[in-house]
């Protein structure tokens, strides 16, 4: 086990550490460089607290060596990884990348309707599922690739990117030809297969934190997939199941600082599946850009009350423009743009 030092700790903090695992029963060795100071842990851990190292002032945090850390591998002064979206955008630089589209892609005119919106207003990505994972097999399950040539389409008119979902790996070869990055969704993210297929293709991947999934297994999915070559990997929250029932899920947006802290992989928000409401979606794709996402993920519908899927948290095009001009002051307070 090792446990890495903040940048600038003083040689009191190290020998603070040294100390709690003196008290522990725990061998131990500094390793220093100009760059990190680590404390490495050696021999019998019987009585290691982990909790107690982690809460040390100046310790950024208490790796196992045996973890694999493709996925958590932030050093002190990294950046986040830049990945590409489509052509012209990208996600995890100084721009805000904002994602917006229907649920489901339903009609031709539909989504080229939003796409334009989406474009207009300042958007980087078009959304919209063409295969769809619902909780009912009798709710209507997407266009299949009639929904996927429809987004392409809006891609042509528009410059937009294309995200949309992969559900198997047998669809992999099949969504990668239309779309710009694929999205693996928040039901498939403990599917090991599914992240090994999207990992061996060179597209990048949107993963969804699955809705009972704790950050560590969210990091391990994005593991799988960078393991087997694939190191362009967009991490979302999206709300996590809870006791709670005012809002579909439960928004947890601790994850995106903790994520920056351990990750330099980018991590966007997605408040419509996150609250499951309308109303609550604009403050709190505030709060996520206040508090370091690199992006947003949203649901926008033209006539939400009519669409086939999720219009209860969709947002109609005007709440979406507006929500692009009210992100700016939240975007230039953290030292980014919209
Ligand atoms: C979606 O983004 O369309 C979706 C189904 O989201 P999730 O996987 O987070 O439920
Ligand atoms: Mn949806």
């Amino acid at each position: 086990m090792i446990v890495i030092m903040k940048p600038h700790c003083s040689q009191e903090q190290i020998d603070h550490v040294v100390g709690l695992l003196d008290e522990m029963g725990c061998d131990h060795c500094v390793i220093e460089s100009s760059k990190q100071k680590v404390v490495e842990v050696l021999g019998a851990r019987d009585h290691l607290d982990r909790h107690r190292l982690m809460n040390a002032p100046m310790v950024d945090r208490v790796l196992e060596k045996s973890e694999p850390i493709l996925a958590a591998d932030r050093s002190p002064g990294d950046r986040t990884r830049e990945i590409p979206l489509g052509t012209s955008a990208t996600v995890g630089g100084k721009k805000i990348a904002v994602i917006a589209g229907p649920c489901s892609v339903e009609t031709e005119s539909q989504l080229m309707d939003i796409a334009a919106a989406v474009k207009e207003a300042g958007g980087v990505g078009l959304r919209g599922g063409a295969f769809k994972p619902r909780t009912s097999p009798y709710s209507f399950q997407g266009l299949g690739e009639q929904g996927l040539e429809m987004l392409a389409l809006a891609r042509e008119k528009t410059g937009l990117a294309i995200i949309t979902e992969v559900m198997c790996s047998e669809h992999v070869d099949l969504v990668a030809k239309y779309a710009d990055v694929l999205q693996v969704g928040s039901r498939s993210m403990h599917s090991s297969p599914l992240l090994a297929a999207v990992g061996r293709q060179n597209k990048p991947i949107l993963l969804k934190r699955g809705w009972s999934a704790s950050v560590k297994e969210l990091l391990m999915a994005a593991e799988y997939i960078m393991k087997v070559g694939n190191r362009n990997v967009i991490l979302c929250e999206r709300g996590i199941r809870t006791f709670e029932t005012y809002t579909r899920n439960t928004l947890a947006l601790a994850v995106v600082p903790e994520v920056k802290r351990i990750s330099t992989l980018p991590i966007i928000v997605d408040p419509s599946h996150g609250t499951g409401r309308r109303d609550l979606v604009t403050p709190m794709s505030n709060a996520a850009i206040a508090c370091g996402a690199d992006g947003l993920l949203i649901e926008v519908h033209r006539d939400p009350d009519n669409a086939w899927s999720d219009g209860d948290q969709s947002l109609d095009l005007d709440q979406f423009r507006a929500l692009m001009t009210g992100l700016q002051p939240f975007a230039a307070a953290g030292g980014r743009v919209v």
